[in-house]
């Protein structure tokens, strides 16, 4: 069966596919793939556009372990099988009246894979699903059943949080939870230097800050979600008809199908980046927390994100802005900004750092290389850490001066997988052999 990931970027043919339903099956997987001297690769639902997820020899599909399998209310805790899809956890834990504190702008993932790149929101007391994990179940590379937490094999649970797949399969995750709330949307376009001058207080003021900045313009586009302390029934989501114009036909069909053209007459981009801006208009709505953090992203697209130090946000943002506007390429995409507090996951992009992430996309037919290979200098310059799960061109000889823990991890991964049970080229790329 051939894989591919999402944005069509990295494909494989395993020579065996199994949909494992039980911690067994993955431990007889990966005990074959020891005895064979091959490798075996859990994926996810293929949304990282680095082929961090290829699987070489063996592929497990996330399929068959999927769903909630334990609720502790006492510990405020939910224990999920890893392959359950990020979507199918929010449903469940609606149904049980409870929330993640905070998660990023989609919601197709596996709750494994999303972990396991370090897939983040924007703000909060945690902005990355990986730093809400209170423990996790993994099958090492020897075939071992291993449980970690923060009192139960404690290493392990420092790495393995955002393990990128390297150090075992993920079989269960239990993530801290929150009694149901109510959150409100605010979202109102405003311009470059409004924005920027502003930032700091309202990520000082408000839960979660997300802002688009759109590319050739002065136009930028926030979106700042509060937790209203207001009962459920008082929530006020956006009509139906509001959220399909905006949400399915602004955001997904119109821009799919505009941006496409775009591809073929790129000098009408910076008119038409100024048209999209008009268009997002302001609107407030309020709903469970899932609903209004997360969307529908139909047009496929090209991305890399860093995260750079806090501090180093804007500035880098500015250097993007001047290079780009200096470069006479012409990008359709919105830049996204978000922040992170600081997290205790070695190799987490907010690890041990308060962070601020710019993120920049193309569309999936424009060339991104360009674009990326401008602007990744400049992160790089602001002691920039890419995401495991978007572009970049970074080896493991230059992330480990990025990040103080690498050697921590490396050693986790010499004893939980001693014969690279779990290797790809992206991870011998990145760890190293
Ligand atoms: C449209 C879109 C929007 C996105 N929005 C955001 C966002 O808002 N914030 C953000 O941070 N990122 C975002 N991402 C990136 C995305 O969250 C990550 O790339 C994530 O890893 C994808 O999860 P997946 O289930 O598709 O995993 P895959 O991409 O399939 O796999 C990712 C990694 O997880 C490993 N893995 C999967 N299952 C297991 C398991 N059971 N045990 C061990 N390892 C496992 C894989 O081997 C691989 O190493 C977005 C991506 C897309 C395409």
């Amino acid at each position: 069966m051939e894989w591919s990931n999402w944005s069509g970027l990295a494909s494989a043919r395993p020579a065996r596919t199994v949909v494992p339903s039980s911690t067994e099956q993955v431990v007889a997987e990966v005990q074959r793939a020891r005895e064979d001297g091959t490798t075996v690769k859990m994926v996810g639902t293929g949304h990282s556009f680095t082929a961090i997820s290829a699987p070489e020899h063996t592929m497990l599909r996330p399929q068959g372990l999927s769903g909630v399998v334990g609720v502790d209310r006492a510990a405020m805790t939910v224990t999920a099988l890893a392959g359950t899809r990020l979507a199918d956890l929010n449903t469940a834990l609606e149904r049980l009246g409870l929330s993640l504190h905070n998660m990023g702008d989609i919601a197709e993932q596996t709750l494994a894979g999303a972990v396991s790149t370090g897939t983040h929101g924007s703000g909060g007391v945690a902005a990355g699903l990986a730093a809400q994990l209170a423990g996790l179940e993994l099958v090492t590379g020897t075939g071992e059943v291993l449980r970690a937490s923060e009192t139960e094999n404690p290493d392990v649970f420092a790495v393995a949080r955002v393990g990128l797949g390297a150090l075992g399969v993920l079989t269960t995750l239990t993530f801290r939870v929150e009694p149901l709330f109510v959150l409100e949307a605010h979202e109102q376009p405003m311009s470059w230097d409004a924005a920027l001058a502003s930032f700091d207080e309202m990520v000082a003021t408000s839960h979660h800050v997300d802002m688009y900045w759109f590319p050739h313009t002065d136009r930028m586009s926030v979106k700042r979600n509060d937790r209203l302390d207001v009962p459920l029934a008082e929530a006020e989501p956006l009509s139906r008809a509001r959220a399909w114009f905006d949400d399915d036909f602004l955001q997904n069909t119109a821009f799919g199908a505009v941006t496409a053209v775009l591809n073929r007459v790129p000098s009408a981009i910076p008119r038409v980046n100024r048209l999209n801006a008009r268009l997002l208009g302001s609107r407030t709505y309020s709903d469970v927390p899932h609903r209004v953090f997360t969307a529908r992203r139909d047009v496929v697209f090209r991305e890399m994100e860093y995260a750079v130090p806090r501090a180093a946000g804007l500035p880098a943002l500015r250097e993007a802005r001047a290079a780009l506007d200096a470069s006479g390429l012409r990008v359709s995409f919105p830049v996204e900004i978000r922040t992170a507090p600081a997290d205790d996951v070695a190799l987490s992009t907010a690890s041990g750092r308060d962070s601020c992430y710019l993120a920049f996309h193309t569309h999936r037919d424009a060339d991104h290389r360009a674009y990326f290979d401008l602007l990744e200098p400049i992160l790089r310059a602001h002691e920039g850490r890419p995401h495991w799960g978007k572009l970049h061109t970074r080896s493991a000889a230059d992330l480990a001066p990025a990040y103080p823990r690498f050697g921590e991890f490396l050693a986790v991964r010499d004893r939980l997988d001693p014969d690279r049970v779990f290797a790809n080229d992206y991870l011998r790329r990145v760890l190293g052999d």
